[in-house]
């Protein structure tokens, strides 16, 4: 499991996945949610879209 970026514990469990199909995780210690190497430098056509209709 990966570490929390909060706290640093690794007492982490997955918690389902984000609407980008990534794998979420839920610190047990804090209760921070979180996603395992969260990247803004590759952004599919989907995500773009999704930018494009919020603006
Ligand atoms: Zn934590």
């Amino acid at each position: 499991m990966p570490q929390c970026p909060t706290c640093q514990t690794l007492h982490t469990v997955k918690n389902g996945h984000i609407h980008t199909g990534k794998q979420r995780f839920l610190c047990k210690q804090c209760g921070y949610q979180f996603v395992e190497n969260p990247t803004n430098k590759t952004i599919d056509a989907e995500t773009r879209a999704g930018i494009a209709r919020a603006a």
